[in-house]
């Protein structure tokens, strides 16, 4: 059996003397959907900052089945894995244009960027009309569609997304989960997730992790989850 894409094994990070995440055992497999959920403060976006190398670890990341010596973000995309991180990183003094150009500075130049710039334009129509508009003037909604395209235009094999949903309008958050969903099935490009949106973020994951204080409470196949009467009542209040 092939090993998993994304695995990280015994896990810790934290901030300066603060450990947060502690001995976190995860993996996503080639073209799968995965879900942390968690209550605000359990560590999801410290554990995607580790992820892809934004704070330092201890414990193992391995991608391919081999350890990521040097766990940086550009290292991580040059293994096909891109992240949105949360306040989605745009970069806000440039055109939507230049952000989409950027977003594929680790592929070779040529004619499929420009091609894949409209392609994105396309999936998103309000980016289309504003190719030459300063990404720091888009709405809220605008920007993270930006921010979904950037992290696409490197054309990843798994994609790390920190709360798209936050701060957004609940059709503007549908339609990015939409979108996620088809680039999941469509183009077979693994996501994991880390998501306050319990309920959007289940539809399109095949399997979930349950963060808690920095640990892994618990994590199975999205369906238990769903039938699990205290889960369910936890974190989609039903
Ligand atoms: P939320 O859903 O509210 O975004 P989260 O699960 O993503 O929460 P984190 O942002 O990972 O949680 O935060 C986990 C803990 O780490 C919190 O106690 C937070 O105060 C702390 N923390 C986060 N960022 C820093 C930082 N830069 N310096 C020090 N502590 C931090």
């Amino acid at each position: 059996m092939s090993a998993p894409l994304l695995e990280a094994v015994g896990l810790s990070a934290g901030y300066g003397q603060s450990n947060v995440l502690r001995d976190i055992d995860l993996t996503v497999g080639a073209g799968e959907a995965v879900v942390v959920l968690g209550a605000n403060g359990a560590g999801k976006t410290t554990l995607m900052r580790a992820i892809s190398g934004l704070i330092p670890h201890t414990g193992e990341i391995r991608v391919d089945g081999k350890v990521v010596t040097k766990v940086r973000p550009d290292a991580m995309l040059r293994l096909g894995i891109s992240q949105i991180p949360q306040g989605r990183g745009t970069l806000t003094d440039m055109t939507v244009r230049d952000n989409l150009r950027v977003g594929a500075v680790s592929r070779k130049p040529g004619p499929d960027v420009a091609e894949d710039i409209d392609q994105w334009c396309t999936v998103f129509p309000p980016l289309g009309k504003r190719r030459d508009q300063i990404a720091g003037t888009l709405s809220g909604g605008e920007q993270q569609m930006l921010a979904v395209a950037r992290a696409m235009m490197s054309r990843p094999r798994l994609l790390l997304c920190d709360e798209v949903s936050l701060g957004l309008a609940p059709l503007i958050v549908q339609g990015l989960f939409e979108v996620l969903a088809r680039v999941n099935a469509e183009r077979g490009t693994a996501v994991l997730l880390v998501e306050q949106n319990a309920e959007l973020a289940l539809d399109i994951a095949s399997r979930v992790y349950l963060l808690e204080v920095g640990s892994v409470a618990s994590s199975g196949p999205t369906e238990e989850f769903r039938s699990n009467d205290a889960i369910r009542r936890a974190y989609l209040g039903y």
